[in-house]
């Protein structure tokens, strides 16, 4: 089905941050599969990974113990101060469980019609659920009924959420994005996921963070939440989770843990050896090669490209990053930049209309984050003059 327009190019290969077509043209990817493929293409430990467990098994169900699974959900929990995971095949399912779990602890608090706090420019996925969640008509627009017991507030706004707080007795979570992705790279406001912290523990509340996009190093932390010093009663990750292999987890602390019993939830591929397998393999790799310090790094240096070469062009509103999540916000919208980058042999994104989305691989190193900006740089001149 036509859910997709894509671009008239196709990959038959990758190595590391770049892609290559079928004329054996080489595109440096700095979008990664819209932020999955963080370890480049091919990476060496996850294709061994993949190997191996092929080798081995791929599928068995729940309905018997998973090693792989108590493995990683061990590692998960060991690096992000989680407790429990549930895990799913993709994001929008890792968020269809953080819901659930929202709605559990509302029910168990006699609170019948349980609302969940979303936010404006929020992105959740395509399930009904969380296009509901989502803060974008164009997500939701010919699907109504949606499904009901969220509110919208603006995001970035504590004071609003204060209100809500004041006036909404059915309040039992706020789910929140700590830079919203799909939105334009909106980062909020150092303490904002403090704020919130505290707002939930004085409501009775789960924190719910939507780390999807944002997990996984990308932030330039494992999870973004880490910069604020703060622990989330509920964590969602999925994208380079598994570095490409279809995966995502919902993870649970403190209030939110043990609320799913037997029967409350489930998965038939979710968790099987093969994916938690790789999935070990890309966490192993992203601490091993310390790749949440060179999206510190790498970011810092491509933002500070950035704003040399483009410090001139009155059409650049603002250039925004944490870690490798990049943003360039123009005066206008910006979509045809994708196809002139792509004739430039670079792979980028624009969200929210005029917004440039960077994600390159956390592996990139300091001569491919020149090429890169070049490259952006060479095409937003091309799309100024046309
Ligand atoms: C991509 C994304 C999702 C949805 O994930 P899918 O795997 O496409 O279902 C949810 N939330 C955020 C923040 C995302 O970036």
């Amino acid at each position: 089905m036509h859910t997709y327009r894509p671009l008239p190019v196709s990959f038959s290969q990758g190595e590391g941050c770049y892609l290559q077509d079928q004329h054996g043209n080489q595109y440096l990817d700095a979008l990664c599969g819209i932020s999955v493929t963080s370890l480049g293409h091919n990476h060496p430990a996850v294709t061994r990974a993949i190997h191996e467990q092929a080798e081995r098994l791929l599928h068995t169900s729940n309905l018997y113990h998973i090693e792989n699974q108590a493995r990683l959900a061990d590692a998960l929990c060991q690096t992000s101060g989680m407790e429990q995971v549930f895990f799913s095949n993709s994001g929008a399912e890792a968020n269809e469980a953080a819901i659930k779990l929202a709605r559990l602890f509302g029910h168990q608090k006699n609170i019948d019609n349980p609302v969940i706090i979303v936010m404006q420019g929020s992105f959740h996925g395509r399930t009904m659920a969380t296009l509901s969640a989502t803060g974008n008509r164009k997500v939701q627009a010919g699907f109504e009924p949606l499904v009901s017991g969220f509110t919208r507030a603006p995001y970035n706004d504590i004071e609003a959420l204060r209100a809500i707080a004041q006036n909404n007795r059915n309040v039992v979570a706020i789910l929140v994005e700590p830079v919203q992705g799909e939105g334009g790279i909106n980062i909020p406001d150092p303490g904002y996921l403090q704020a919130i912290r505290q707002l939930c523990d004085d409501n009775d509340w789960l924190m719910m963070l939507d780390e999807i996009q944002t997990g996984m190093a990308r932030s330039g932390k494992m999870f973004a939440f880490q910069y604020e010093g703060i622990q989330p009663d509920v964590m969602t990750l999925a994208k380079a989770l598994g570095n490409g292999v279809p995966i995502g987890a919902c993870l649970a602390s403190g209030k939110a843990v043990d609320l799913f019993q037997p029967g409350n939830h489930g998965s038939t591929f979710g968790g099987n050896p093969f994916v938690c397998h790789v999935a070990l393999s890309v966490l192993h790799t992203l601490q091993n090669e310390q790749l949440a310090n060179n999206a510190v790094a790498r970011g810092k240096q491509l933002s500070r490209l950035l704003q040399q070469q483009l410090q001139q062009d009155d059409r650049v509103l603002e250039i925004r990053h944490l870690g490798l999540l990049v943003a360039i916000s123009l005066d206008r919208p910006c979509g045809e930049l994708v196809r002139i980058a792509l004739d430039n042999r670079l792979l980028i994104n624009v969200t929210a209309d005029n917004v440039i989305r960077l994600l390159p691989p956390l592996i990139i190193d300091e001569q491919q984050v020149e090429t890169l900006a070049e490259r952006l740089v060479l095409s937003i001149q091309q799309f100024n003059e046309q």
